[in-house]
């Protein structure tokens, strides 16, 4: 069975086969890098690891047996995951935790511990924690993962080893969100915008996401075109589809990353584009060179900056626009 991990951190699971090889899994992990990078799916992969009754040569699990099919739907008694439930993790569920580790009576019952966004931990359950790793339990393997891991007690994180899980690439985004259902052609336009598949569902539902991604599509259509109505459209569309804080990031962060996009195609001519957007703003982008393309991202990448020290958007984007037209 192929894990969707191996497709993200190909890189990691042969670090953890040669781990698993030579028996050299550690008691503690820390798993520390931004949404949608895997961890949580490693985690579950060496959960899988630990029980598998038919393990490949290299220790793969198989994802078959019975003891795969109790950890993937969630069902293993000695393989107990802890998230937070309304922001925070409480000092209850880290009890929880210590209870069944005491429970089992039986010698050699090997246990996974799984604490997902471990720097949501309240203080107290932090201590607990801690006080739980200071009498470490042989056969039970423990967890953590993280998207800061600089809010991790600094007393938990020297007792893990720190695992930095990287951004995936783009191609492996694309790869990943085909397999999580998305259409191919909306796979490809979703992982220019991010490597996280659960990003990329929230804007599939999210009602503001689309009006927003095309507003962008047509703004590009008449920049590219010299039509001085780009100016206009900012006041019309942009500034009515972005209207809080974050759909207005969102909105530089589309226009960044197609320039982006556009700039890498430029240089890879063979890249296949299926995405009916991504075609025709190819096509209108050539309208401009290399340069313009080239001189009008780092004037975005310029104002991308100023929108964080509390400028108006419809100012900032309106200027911009001004000056992507004279490029
Ligand atoms: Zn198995």
């Amino acid at each position: 069975m192929a894990f969707l991990v191996e497709q993200l951190q190909p890189r990691l699971i042969r670090q953890f086969e040669n781990v698993l090889t030579h028996q050299r899994l550690a008691q503690g992990y820390l798993f520390a890098g931004a949404s949608g990078t895997g961890k949580r799916e490693l985690a579950q992969w060496l959960a899988l690891s630990q029980f598998c009754l038919e393990p490949s040569a290299t220790h793969q699990p198989c994802g078959k047996c019975a003891e795969c099919q109790r950890i993937l739907s969630g069902n293993h008694p000695d393989v107990i995951t802890v998230a937070p439930e309304n922001q925070t993790i409480k000092i209850e569920a880290i009890r929880h935790l210590k209870n069944e580790l005491y429970k089992s009576g039986v010698e050699g019952t090997k246990r996974v511990f799984i604490i997902v966004s471990a720097e949501k931990m309240s203080v107290n359950a932090s201590n607990s924690l801690l006080k739980f790793l200071e009498e470490p339990v042989s056969d039970a393997l423990i967890i953590l993962t993280t998207t800061s891991k600089s809010q991790i007690l600094p007393t938990i994180r020297s007792r893990m080893q720190m695992i930095d899980f990287h951004e995936i690439s783009a191609p492996a985004a694309f790869e990943n969100f085909k397999a999580q259902g998305l259409m191919p052609a909306n796979a490809q336009l979703m992982s220019l915008l991010t490597r996280d598949s659960q990003q990329a569902a929230a804007w599939q539902t999210d009602n503001n996401f689309k009006p927003l991604l095309q507003g962008v599509l047509h703004w590009f259509n008449k920049l590219f075109k010299g039509d001085p109505e780009a100016f206009v459209f900012v006041q019309t569309q942009l500034v009515q589809n972005a209207k809080n804080q974050e759909q207005q990031s969102l909105t530089f962060q589309i226009i960044v990353n197609f320039y982006d996009f556009l700039l890498r195609l430029r240089y890879d001519k063979d890249k296949e584009i299926i995405n009916p957007d991504l075609i025709k703003l190819n096509e209108t982008s050539q309208q401009v060179t290399d340069r313009q393309l080239t001189e009008q991202l780092s004037l975005v990448l310029a104002v991308q900056k100023q929108l964080r020290v509390n400028v108006s958007f419809e100012n900032v984007l309106e200027a911009l626009t001004l000056k992507l037209l004279a490029v």
